[in-house]
């Protein structure tokens, strides 16, 4: 009898080249990829907060955030931390280099439902790859938010990703500003901006929290702490929402490597409102 062929979305059926490669901190790297196949690539869409899984050949797969601009897709990038098995041999990838592409996959950012309210990001480290999806339509459609804010929190001075393009956002756009602020865990002498954890950027910030919709993505212990401070300043729990990471291998919920409580981050997820997360989150080995 023949072996039954796996499921079609199980076999990377795209490949795609590294075109170009930005480091951006000591251990994290921006691959911009193109979709080899011309017809692919041209139908490839995606929505912020959504995720390919990226196979290095001989190796590996793994899920990786698309962290460009939804409208631009002839390129692609992610921006990936070297972690581990998968992540250390894409830090030894050149342009020209070729990977196996499944995607995209996952819940987006509810991106829609800041429409008319205050549009805030909190992001910790490398959760800022998977939320500036949001800031490139955010800046495309100024007119449809009142305040952007975005709240950037990492390590320290080195550990901050997409450093110019953070400059380049808050200069005014229309003549409605891309609010950024910065805070770092261990400031070196030139560094000009917050120190401490991101969260202590919300007082200076002038939440207004019944009109306010957040998105936010760090590290686990990063998000338990900024959405229950944004709770805390009155923002609804469902109006918040939190980017889940779990060891991932199929992404088609079959294997079930990331099912988390009743949940399967693949398909459930990873964007998920802080009114069902916050309660998964609280359990132990869940
Ligand atoms: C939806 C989603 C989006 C992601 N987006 C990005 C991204 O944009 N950039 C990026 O660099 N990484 C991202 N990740 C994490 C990335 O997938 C893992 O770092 C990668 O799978 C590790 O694989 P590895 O073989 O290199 O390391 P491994 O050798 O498998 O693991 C190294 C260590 O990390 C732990 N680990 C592995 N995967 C995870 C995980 N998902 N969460 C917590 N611990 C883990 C392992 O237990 C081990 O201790 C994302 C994960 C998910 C689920």
């Amino acid at each position: 009898m023949e072996p039954s062929p796996a499921p079609a979305s199980l076999i990377p059926d795209m490949t795609a080249t590294v075109r170009r490669i930005v480091q951006e901190t000591p251990d994290t790297a921006t691959y911009w990829l193109a979709i080899d196949e011309p017809e692919r690539r041209a139908a490839y869409r995606f929505r912020p907060g959504q995720f390919n899984m990226l196979y290095v050949f001989a190796t590996g797969e793994v899920p990786i955030s698309v962290s460009s601009d939804p409208a631009h897709t002839q390129r692609l990038a992610h921006t990936i931390r070297a972690t581990g098995r998968v992540t250390d041999v894409v830090r030894s990838l050149h342009p020209g280099a070729r990977v196996g592409v499944r995607g995209p996959f996952g819940t987006p950012w509810p991106v829609r439902e800041a429409e008319g309210q205050d549009l805030l990001i909190v992001a910790g480290g490398l959760g800022l790859a998977p939320v500036r999806p949001i800031v490139y339509e955010a800046i495309r459609a100024r007119d449809r938010y009142r305040r952007v804010v975005v709240l950037v929190g990492a390590r320290g001075p080195e550990h901050v990703l997409y450093r110019h393009q953070l400059d380049a956002w808050s200069h005014w756009i229309r003549g409605r500003a891309i609010e950024v602020h910065l805070t770092v865990d261990v400031p070196d002498d030139a560094w000009p901006f917050g120190h401490g954890v991101v969260t202590t950027l919300y007082p200076q910030v002038g939440l207004a929290p019944k009109r306010t919709t957040a998105f936010v993505c760090g590290p686990e212990i990063m998000m338990r702490f900024a959405a229950a401070g944004l709770v805390d300043h009155g923002v609804p729990p469902d109006r918040i929402h939190v980017s889940m990471e779990r060891n991932m291998q199929c992404a088609v919920r079959m294997c079930g490597h990331c099912q988390w409580g009743p949940a399967f981050v693949c398909e459930d997820g990873p964007v998920f409102p802080w009114s069902r997360a916050s309660a998964w989150l609280g359990v132990d080995e869940l």
